[in-house]
C-alpha cells in the first residue's frame, strides 16, 4: 500500500544540516588538528579513518570543522550508538515513524474482537445461550 504523503510531517523532528559529509578540505583540517591521532583512542592513523561528527548530523550536529573529529575505522563504528537510538525515539514520539504513525497512515486499528457475550458458563461447565 503506497503511503499517503500528505499527512506525512513537512520536517523532521531536529532540523538537520544541509550537508552531512566534511568535505576534502575540511577532512584535511581535522586530519591536522588531530595531529595524525584517532580522537577518540589517541592511537596513530596509518591507514584509513572516518572523519565524524563530536555531536551527530542526526541529532542536529553541524558539518563544520568545530564539529569534526578524526576517528579510527575502529572507533568510528562504535561511536553515535546511544544517539542514533535516542533520535530513532524522538522521531517515534514526534510520530514519524514506528508502529503509531504506520496506523495513522494506513488508517488501520488495532482492534481485539472480543469475547462473544451472547454465550453464558454456568458453574457446573454447562454453556447456554442468553
Ligand atoms: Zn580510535
Amino acid at each position: 500500500m503506497k503511503p499517503d504523503i500528505t499527512i506525512i510531517p513537512e520536517r523532521p523532528a531536529v532540523e538537520l544540516g544541509p550537508v552531512r559529509c566534511f568535505s576534502s578540505r575540511q577532512k584535511a583540517q581535522i586530519f591536522k588538528r588531530a595531529k595524525g591521532f584517532c580522537d577518540l583512542c589517541r592511537s596513530k592513523i596509518f591507514g584509513r579513518w572516518v572523519a565524524g561528527h563530536v555531536l551527530a548530523h542526526s541529532i542536529g550536529g553541524r558539518t563544520v570543522i568545530d564539529n569534526g573529529r578524526v576517528e579510527c575505522l575502529k572507533c568510528a563504528g562504535q561511536t553515535h550508538i546511544d544517539d542514533t537510538m535516542t533520535a530513532a525515539k524522538a522521531r517515534r514520539l514526534a510520530g514519524m515513524t514506528g508502529q503509531t504513525a504506520r496506523r495513522a497512515r494506513n488508517g488501520s486499528k488495532m482492534k481485539s474482537r472480543g469475547f462473544d457475550k451472547s454465550l453464558k458458563k454456568k458453574f457446573s461447565g454447562e454453556v447456554e445461550r442468553k
